[in-house]
């Protein structure tokens, strides 16, 4: 069913008026873990003034150790709502458990299925079964056919409001962490219907190649790109190395608006 055999145009995922899929370039961003109201509204009020509406934040962190700042749960939900609802955004939010999906249609626009539940196959049948655009990550140790095979769970219950997201892959590289598997996005174009997005921000893991990682994935042909944004990187829950801080974020759309990949 995500064959370009099957259907050959191409799906355009239409969340709240911002059309991925449709030939424009979206850009996603938001903290990695929703810590408070005040630090997503302080990132998301940085984003609608850069005219950029789709807001993301992780509430159920999947993290490595089980003594990492696991999130906020469900009070991480409503606080992306809240913001969200007063700043007119989109939010896309993780969820790991199927038994949660049905409580998270409340708050989202978007359920995230993560690197780690990509081939959780009861995850995958239930957001498939709901009536919300999923934003389908790419294992860290699948191919591609198999990313490909994960979305066909998704649709094949019904729900063909998928997008694809490459975000990096375990190889022995240790400059980056992960590796960022660029071709990954036109073949995904070319087998399937659905609009690609490419997550700089997990795939290098490293600030100083966001802005030429986002400048690859747009001019390869990718519809989105995701990266996380935090007020104040260094003091982060999770994923400090890596996140921009708000003026870092100003100037990577800076960069990126002034290479023409991104309009
Ligand atoms: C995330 O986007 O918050 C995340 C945990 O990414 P990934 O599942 O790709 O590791
Ligand atoms: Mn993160």
């Amino acid at each position: 069913l995500v064959s370009r055999k099957k259907k050959p145009e191409d799906t355009i995922v239409d969340l709240k008026g911002e059309k991925i899929g449709d030939g424009s370039q979206r850009i996603v961003a938001g903290p990695c873990s929703v810590e408070s109201y005040e630090q997503v509204y302080e990132v998301a009020k940085s984003m609608k003034n850069q005219g950029i509406r789709l807001l993301r934040g992780g509430a159920f962190k999947p993290r490595t150790s089980p003594y990492d700042f696991q999130g906020l749960g469900k009070e991480g939900l409503e606080i992306l709502r809240r913001v969200a609802d007063e700043l007119d955004m989109v939010v896309i939010s993780e969820i790991v458990s199927p038994q949660d999906v049905e409580m998270a249609l409340d708050y989202l626009d978007v359920i995230q299925v993560g690197a780690r539940n990509s081939q959780n196959f009861e995850l995958l049948k239930e957001v498939g079964g709901v009536d919300k655009p999923v934003l389908m990550k790419r294992g860290m140790s699948s191919t591609i056919d198999e990313l490909i095979k994960g979305a066909e769970y998704i649709l094949a219950k019904g729900n063909e409001n998928i997008i694809l997201c490459e975000r990096g892959i375990r190889t022995y590289e240790k400059a980056t962490r992960n590796t960022l598997d660029i071709s990954a996005v036109p073949i995904l174009k070319k087998e399937t219907h659905l609009p690609v997005m490419v997550d700089v921000t997990h795939s290098t893991g490293r600030r100083d190649l966001l802005e030429p990682t986002a400048r690859a994935a747009f001019a390869i042909g990718a519809d989105a790109v995701m990266a996380e944004v935090h007020p104040d990187p260094a003091v982060a829950l999770s994923d400090s190395a890596q996140q921009m801080d708000i003026a870092q974020f100003e100037s990577f759309l800076d960069s990126l608006r002034a290479s023409g990949l991104y309009k």
